[in-house]
């Protein structure tokens, strides 16, 4: 059995020079105050053993990490349906483009762009009551842990300025690819985004994604081994914003980002990893935290390839 703790403990040593370096994400005010030198990071593998590093304790905004929760909670819900109104190739283009939107015609190239999120979350909408709890409570559930929030002052501060999402939703409702109102949506969305986590708690959610579907604790089935394959192949195509490739290529892991400096990270069979550092690089994806991920697979000589 690997000894991952002197590996994690290598890991954050060595990624100390990258930590600060980058950009904190600043278009969603609230998330401009956080502290730039953060560094987190949480390793839990289907035995029920997690091992952590720096700030692996202190909650974070996910923000786009939950578009793996709520495409999970829609894959549950309808199944296959989902890609009737979603593409799932990688878009080339930034999180947030209007362009490709117009050119295909109101479809989002995959889930974890922005619109296709907006969609993700219209499905959740339309067959949940207080959908936006239900996705709480369904990610409370896959962590154990009932005190992970909403953080109202970043979803407020989101509602407040998030003007190109709004530009997206109408966009997507004008091309009937909303059932909701553009409103409804967003609210829900950006308080998905705005849950407040630790690495241990997401590394915790994620466990499913590297054990067939199945929460280790409980023995619980989330998803089936077939749809768990699907998300770990679109957040390898998909996951780390405009790029998936270079990331693949340095890290070898299927991952998701965000743009609160969070990514997670999963070895089907082996291990779920979150890390967390507020900076990012100029494609969005936390600098140290893709740092830390290349050095922890190329210590442990563990990837997907
Ligand atoms: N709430 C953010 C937005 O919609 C999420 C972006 C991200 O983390 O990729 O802009």
């Amino acid at each position: 059995m690997i000894s991952w703790q002197p590996i994690i403990d290598d890991v954050a040593r060595e990624v100390s020079p990258h930590i600060g370096k980058g950009k904190v994400a600043a278009y969603i005010p609230e998330l401009a105050r956080v502290d730039a030198n953060h560094f987190g990071m949480a390793l839990c593998t289907p035995d029920g053993r997690t091992y952590c590093a720096g700030d692996a304790s202190i909650p974070f905004s996910i923000q786009s990490i939950s578009k793996v929760f709520t495409l999970t909670l829609a894959l549950q819900l309808v199944g296959d349906d989902v890609w009737k109104r979603l593409g799932r190739e990688p878009s080339g283009s930034a999180f947030n483009s209007l362009v490709q939107l117009e050119q295909e015609r109101g479809i989002p190239r995959n889930p974890f762009i922005n619109a296709g999120a907006h969609v993700v979350t219209d499905i959740i909408l339309s067959r949940l009551q207080d959908a936006k709890l239900k996705v709480l409570h369904f990610v409370r559930g896959l962590c154990n842990n009932s005190s992970v929030v909403f953080d109202l002052a970043v979803a407020r501060s989101e509602q407040a300025t998030g003007f190109r999402n709004y530009a997206m939703a109408n966009f997507l409702k004008s091309f009937g690819n909303l059932n909701n109102s553009p409103d409804a949506v967003l609210d829900a969305y950006f308080h998905h985004c705005s849950m407040s986590m630790t690495c241990v708690d997401v590394a915790r959610a994620c466990l499913f994604l590297c054990n067939s579907g199945i929460l280790p604790e409980s023995g619980e089935c989330v998803v089936s081994p077939a749809l768990t394959k699907r998300l770990n192949a679109l957040m390898l195509t998909c996951g780390t914003y405009d790029s998936v490739g270079d990331f693949a290529f340095r890290v070898g892991l299927p991952a998701k980002s965000g743009v609160g400096g969070g990514i997670i990270a999963v070895l089907p069979g082996h291990f779920s990893v979150c890390v967390w550092s507020p900076c990012l690089n100029e494609s969005g994806n936390s600098l140290a935290g893709t740092a830390a991920l290349e050095l922890l697979t190329e210590k442990s000589g563990l990837s997907i390839f």
